[in-house]
């Protein structure tokens, strides 16, 4: 209850900022210059062209790991505004550009439910023309396959409370936000329900920054823990976001934490 009704909040106050924000900066593209939004429609074009997302498969332990785009140009400047300079009016852009990649995936993998489930219904023909129950086995090994995703967690990864002071907001939590707006308009029609919920918790205020590897997972896995009094659901798909990853040991040691059957990471972009 009480959740939800900071979630109520934070809408509301991004939503206020939103406004303040359109009044007070002028309505210009950073890139062309010309009027119609930070960021106009022929450069976001123009953006997704030339830098497209990617997605990764078994990367640092994930089935899958989505990244918006590669570190370079006009992409990479827009994303270190964001998170060092406060330009928290990127965060819509950058969140739709993570967030067609994950709309991507997703679909891709309804379409992969569907195709087996007609293989499955191929299957269930030739059983039934032999006589003869079928094997226990077999009918738990087709509930398994039944289970189909239906609700998509979007997970931020906690940022150090010392960056959002002087920040002045949280990134990886806005980022959360903006996905959950756009991927729920975009996932609706394919039956899936999408939001975005703090469940990790930071214990710790290390920084990882210059250490060895190995030193790096270390400490990161004991930099979360999950939130008190949360059920992991066995059929709904998490996604862990974090904006930057430069060896995937933060995202690693937040999926260890979080014990979930099945979980994606989901990036702005990847340090090398
Ligand atoms: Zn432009």
């Amino acid at each position: 209850m009480l959740k939800i009704k900071s979630k109520q909040l934070y809408r509301v106050k991004i939503t206020i900022e939103k406004f303040i924000l359109e009044m007070i900066l002028p309505n210009r593209c950073v890139r062309c210059q010309r009027g119609g939004g930070i960021f106009c429609d022929r450069c976001k074009k123009y953006i997704s062209i030339i830098n497209p997302g990617y997605v990764m498969n078994d990367m640092y332990g994930f089935e899958k790991l989505l990244v918006a785009g590669l570190k370079e140009g006009w992409f990479e400047r827009l994303v270190r505004d964001f998170k060092y300079r406060g330009r928290r009016d990127y965060g819509e852009f950058l969140a739709d550009k993570l967030g067609e990649v994950i709309f991507g995936e997703v679909k891709r993998m309804k379409l992969d439910d569907r195709s087996s489930e007609v293989k499955r219904m191929k299957f269930d023909d030739r059983m039934s023309d032999k006589s003869g129950d079928e094997p226990v086995e077999v009918l738990r090994m087709k509930d398994v396959e039944i289970q189909e995703i239906r609700k998509i967690v979007l997970v931020p990864l906690p940022t150090i409370r010392k960056h959002i002071r002087e920040r002045g907001f949280d990134h990886t939590l806005r980022l959360c936000f903006e996905l959950e707006n756009f991927l729920s308009k975009k996932l609706e029609g394919l039956g899936v329900k999408v939001e975005y919920e703090d469940l990790l918790v930071r214990k710790n205020k290390t920084v990882q920054v210059g250490k060895e590897k190995k030193e790096r997972m270390k400490q990161a896995e004991k930099a979360y823990e999950i939130r008190e009094g949360i059920e992991i659901e066995n059929k709904t798909l998490y996604i862990l976001v974090d904006d930057v990853t430069t060896t995937g040991a933060s995202l690693a040691a937040a999926k260890k934490i979080l014990q979930a059957d099945r979980v994606w990471a989901a990036v702005l972009m990847k340090e090398r």
